[in-house]
């Protein structure tokens, strides 16, 4: 009796305890300052995210975080530039080719181009998925003359969406909506470019035996900004669940396991700006790490409202990929919280989210999300406020993150890795 009555008080206390640290009232105060007005829908290049980035260092330097590479800054600066097409000309095989078929992704402001430059040659046939093939060649790191089927006549403007915002880079991609193979052809363009700097904000807990093995918890902290007025007259889109929510959960993860001190793997807590304008600060983030190093990555979208199953649970994307969700089931067992594969396999998310550059090299890097993606009633609306989120919901399910990760984060579990020969 007396033996059991000592196990079933640490079992309450050891409850008590994680409930303490993942108190609702301490999400709101978070969740309440990062999804409010004064940020301004924390649009990437504005200074409402600014103050965003202010307040997640502020958070994790509270919290005992390390810098990533010891400096005293927890922001991981990285330049973009944003590019304005002035005009453009081609002629192929001696004949004029119009401006509308003509798109330049490059760093540089006058571009000339001609079959004497050495620009490798490659072609978007008909037929072929036209935006995995434009990708492709955008993140070669190569000078390149694609000549795209004019059966893509439709979709070929859409590529100007690509020039708008990119890494600076030293190589030119000419994009030409065409269905010769010409012998001949030169290209010249006019642009404009400015330069940007963005930040990731990132702090880290080195692990206390496995320094060199790390688990990152993520989520973005940018989102829309300010937009059209809604019928209300509201026109800042808060981003409270998307994803202020992410956000939210890992500044209580740091707090958590920076007070736990017993992390054996180097824990890597990080915020990533530029995520609704193409994943820019996630790529760059994932892009500084060996993939082998990486153990697993959580990354948290969107976990404010209910999920499908209603309270206490929550999927995993790509969840077949991997046996992390395996793993995490185990750790939660009689915890009452459960953890689903992706409902919305049709909505490629595990593609479409943070995790994905890291998930592409092989890495178990997984989104943790409650939205319901075909019925979720705010997203990428003005009305997207923390009134409409679930608080007490939102802390078990940090909490359940926590707990679901404990054998990840002790190094006595390690994910299977994704087999990158089945990914599309
Ligand atoms: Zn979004």
């Amino acid at each position: 009796m007396r033996i059991h009555a000592i196990i079933f008080f640490l079992l309450i206390s050891a409850g008590r305890l994680s409930a303490q640290n993942f108190d609702p009232a301490e999400v709101e105060k978070i969740e309440k300052t990062l999804s409010s007005d004064a940020m301004q829908g924390r649009a990437t290049f504005t200074p409402g995210i600014e103050k965003a980035a202010d307040f997640i260092e502020a958070q994790f330097r509270q919290a005992g975080l390390k810098t990533l590479n010891g400096g005293a800054s927890y922001r991981q600066p990285f330049t973009m530039l944003a590019t304005k097409p002035i005009s453009a000309s081609a002629t192929i095989d001696g004949q004029p080719l119009s401006a509308d078929r003509i798109v330049v992704v490059s760093a540089s402001t006058q571009i000339k181009v001609d079959d004497h430059s050495g620009f490798e040659k490659a072609f978007i046939k008909a037929g072929a998925p036209f935006v995995p093939e434009v990708l492709k060649y955008i993140k070669e790191k190569k000078n390149m003359l694609v000549l795209v089927d004019s059966s893509f006549a439709k979709a070929f403007p859409r590529l100007a969406h690509f020039t708008r915002q990119q890494f600076k880079s030293d190589n030119t991609i000419v994009f030409l909506l065409t269905s010769t193979d010409p012998a001949t052809y030169s290209v010249t363009a006019e642009q404009e470019v400015t330069e940007h700097q963005l930040a990731n904000v990132v702090g880290i807990l080195p692990g206390k035996s496995k320094k060199d093995e790390y688990v990152i918890f993520s989520g973005h902290y940018d989102h829309l900004g300010i937009g059209k007025p809604d019928a209300k007259g509201d026109s800042i889109y808060n981003g409270a669940n998307d994803d202020a929510s992410g956000t939210t959960a890992v500044i209580m993860l740091a707090r958590y396991f920076a007070k736990q001190k017993n992390n054996e793997r180097t824990l890597v807590f990080a915020t990533f700006t530029a995520e609704e304008i193409g994943e820019f600060g996630s790529e760059y983030f994932s892009n500084q790490f060996d993939p082998a190093k990486v153990m697993a990555m959580f990354n948290i979208e969107m976990i404010g409202t209910e999920s499908k199953w209603g309270t206490n649970s929550a999927y995993i994307t790509g969840y077949e990929r991997t046996d992390m969700g395996k793993i995490l089931e185990k750790n939660l067992t009689g915890s009452g919280f459960t953890f689903y594969p992706d409902p919305y396999p049709q909505q490629n998310l595990f593609y479409r989210s943070d995790n994905a550059t890291l998930a592409k090299q092989g890495v178990p890097a997984h989104t943790i999300s409650t939205s319901k993606m075909d019925s979720e009633k705010y997203y990428h609306t003005a009305g997207d406020e923390i009134g409409t989120l679930d608080m007490k919901n939102m802390a078990a399910i940090i909490r359940s993150i926590a707990i679901s990760s404990k054998s990840i984060v002790d190094g006595k579990d390690t994910p299977s890795r994704v087999d990158t020969q089945q990914l599309r």
